[in-house]
């Protein structure tokens, strides 16, 4: 269970990027979220949704990847600028003039991608 949509998101990005896998958002809507694995014929997908009468977000269904990973990912396209730009506000307000090269080599370090 997430409170918000956008920690249930985070917590897909996290999985797709441990495993080496690619998510599409297929559904995203004010009560449901659905990604599903970008590799055609793979099953994988995830499927959250705030229940009736309910305000957390809760995952009912999660199809692991069967498919297979031809080689290493060393770029994730789930690891947005947008999402580096959430994980990493704090840091960067309170550095005020981080470089981007700094950026860059957080991100390698902390989630190994460049
Ligand atoms: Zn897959």
């Amino acid at each position: 269970m997430f409170d918000t949509k956008k920690k249930l998101k985070y917590a897909v990005i996290k999985w797709a990027m441990s495993t080496q896998r690619v998510f599409r958002t297929h559904i995203s809507n004010p009560t449901n979220y659905i990604v599903k694995c970008v590799e055609t014929g793979c099953p994988a997908k995830v499927h959250g949704h705030v229940p009736k009468y309910n305000i957390q977000w809760v995952v009912t269904n999660v199809v692991p990847s069967n498919c297979v990973r031809k080689n290493l990912l060393v770029r994730h396209p789930n690891l947005t600028s947008t999402l580096i730009a959430q994980l990493m506000y704090t840091e960067m307000v309170e550095k005020k003039n981080m470089e981007a090269k700094h950026i860059q080599t957080a991100v390698k370090v902390r989630w190994n991608y460049n």
